[in-house]
């Protein structure tokens, strides 16, 4: 008799425990990184800034508090980012040497490993909707430029002609560039946006969604819609999504380098993320990276002044920050 009711207490104990367990949930979200200064972005910029960081993960938090999976928030969060003026994805990207606006965008499910992504879309609203289309509606993982645009019309997916993401700051960084007659793409382009989710159902997702690099040419490329370099997802490790000079994550692989930091090395997250931007900084690579485990554990690393990036988890604690020692 007594041996059952201690069993039963044991039981218990543990199918609450799990029952808490399955309830935590984490959210971490990106801006972009770069060289940001303090005297250069005055109070009320970085106000808009950190009022916009707080719309997104307010959303966020609440459909996480719902029980909305992780996919859904990622996409969701990443849209009020996408539609924002104010970062290099969507609406606010960066104009290629060109004078046009190519955007990149790409999704990974922790949970199965399906992963979608487009790059090099001129006309598509909101990529990382094009993203998810992918990963849910296709045989493929990544699509590019028309035959993307293609593919979102038959989705259902808002088509905008290009001029919707013209923004005269934007413009302007352009035309400062074309002035100096730089050769080679601007490397401080602040302002892609990310988001990794740990959902109440111990799923995790990561997305990322860019307009790449000012001055970019001949249908570059960056990390942000290449899964294992800009992206990266799998329940047994990390959700992780990747902010900076693209080329040094692609020859990194710096997303799945992290998984597999924690996988084979044991690694913690936050180790893990600054083991990489450790091997960033080796080649002089610039940028900055968030994720998230299986427990909620998240981390926020950056070799550069700033990034824009904000948290919050389910146990209270919450934090948006802009630069290095905030
Ligand atoms: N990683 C992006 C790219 O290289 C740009 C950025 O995150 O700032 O296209």
């Amino acid at each position: 008799m007594k041996f059952k009711i201690i069993l039963s207490v044991f039981l218990l104990s543990i199918v609450l425990i799990s029952a808490s367990a399955q309830q935590n949930y984490a959210i971490v979200i990106h801006g972009g990184a770069g060289v940001m200064s303090k005297d250069k972005m005055n109070e009320e910029r970085r106000a808009e800034y950190k009022e916009k960081l707080n719309e997104a993960l307010q959303l966020g938090e609440e459909m996480l508090k719902n029980g909305s999976d992780a996919n859904s928030v990622v996409v969701e969060v990443i849209k009020v980012m996408e539609n924002s003026p104010l970062f290099n994805a969507g609406k606010g990207a960066v104009f290629t040497h060109d004078g046009v606006n190519e955007l990149d965008a790409s999704i990974m499910e922790g949970k199965t490993l399906n992963a979608g992504a487009v790059a090099g879309v001129h006309d598509i609203k909101n990529p990382i909707m094009a993203a998810l289309e992918v990963m849910n509606n296709s045989e493929h993982v990544l699509l590019s430029g028309e035959g993307a645009s293609e593919f979102a019309k038959k989705q259902g997916l808002e088509i905008v002609p290009n001029s919707y993401f013209f923004t005269q700051t934007r413009y302007e960084s352009l035309q400062q560039l074309l002035k100096k007659e730089r050769e080679r793409t601007q490397k401080d382009n602040t302002g892609t946006v990310g988001c990794v989710v740990r959902d109440v159902h111990g799923n995790l997702c990561a997305g990322t969604s860019t307009g790449g690099m000012t001055n970019k040419k001949y249908g570059r490329i960056g990390d942000s819609p290449i899964i294992g370099a800009g992206t990266y997802a799998n329940n047994k490790t990390c959700a992780v999504s990747c902010t900076g000079h693209g080329e040094y994550y692609i020859r990194l692989g710096f997303a799945r380098d992290i998984s597999a930091l924690m996988e084979y090395k044991n690694l913690s997250v936050k180790e893990a993320c600054n083991e990489e931007i450790k091997k960033l900084s080796e080649l002089n690579g610039t940028g900055g990276v968030i994720a998230v485990d299986g427990d909620g554990n998240i981390a926020m690393e950056f070799n550069t002044s700033g990034m824009f990036r904000a948290f919050a988890k389910s146990n209270g604690e919450r934090e948006i920050a802009i630069f290095k020692n905030e």
